[in-house]
């Protein structure tokens, strides 16, 4: 019998799918106004009814870490924040957070709190989400990664109602949040949520969070890459 040549395939081992890489500021999180590369990873398991970043459900191109690397490098950063999408849903995730760790930057990564995050560099500022009941996801949240929270990370809750607030608070207090974590942020959904009624209950409650008001929607209207 005939024998038939093979094509090899390329290893794939070392890339990552890619949505965008851009530079801006910060518009969340403890580094909300400082400049920072955005790497934005392919593809999300989840569908939260308030994604804003649905263009990075699909699409995208293949990068190696080497030239992702370069890429952040062109900008001479000190911040760089790994987002999606869902990075962690791309397992390569995790060597482009280390390796964006030894290169020395200050690294974040956006994450939905549904994967397990054990494996992301200790260097790494783990945001984590809790879905709230209004995302329409609240049964992907993975608790068991609230063990593994330390004071390096950040715990977001996107808020869409009283509701949503009421259920915050009691995960918050639940869970010990503060204690765990170095920030805990409470984030108004920005077509639902009145700002002032959310900043109102966290002071009349007297939390120990912070509001976050995602200064990009502010400034550039959520514009892709800003
Ligand atoms: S986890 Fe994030 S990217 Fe995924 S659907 Fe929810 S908001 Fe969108």
């Amino acid at each position: 019998m005939a024998c038939l040549a093979v094509t090899p395939v390329a290893p794939m081992q070392d890339t990552l799918r890619i949505t965008e890489v851009f530079y801006s500021l910060q518009g969340e999180t403890r580094t909300a106004g400082l400049p920072t590369v955005f790497v934005r990873l392919t593809g999300c398991p989840l569908r939260c009814g308030y994604c804003d970043s649905e263009y990075a459900f699909s699409g995208g191109t293949l990068q190696t870490l080497d030239s992702l690397m370069e890429q952040v490098a062109s900008y001479r950063p000190r911040y760089v924040c790994v987002t999606g999408g869902e990075p962690l849903a791309q397992p390569n995730a995790i060597a482009l957070l280390k390796r964006l760790c030894d290169a020395g930057y200050e690294v974040s990564l956006e994450t939905s709190g549904a994967l397990d995050i054990s494996k992301v560099d200790s260097r790494v500022s783990r945001v984590l989400d809790l879905k709230t009941p209004g995302s329409k996801e609240v049964s992907r949240n993975r608790y068991e990664n609230i063990d593994l929270l330390t004071a390096n990370d950040q715990v977001k809750f996107v808020i869409c109602s009283r509701e949503d607030y009421d259920w915050s608070v009691s995960k918050l207090i639940q869970y010990g949040l503060d204690r765990r974590a170095g920030e805990v942020l409470f984030s108004p959904e920005h077509r639902n949520m009145n700002a002032r009624a959310l900043a109102d209950w966290i002071v009349a409650d007297n939390l120990p969070v912070r509001l976050q008001m995602q200064l990009h929607k502010y400034l550039w209207n959520d514009e892709p890459g800003r």
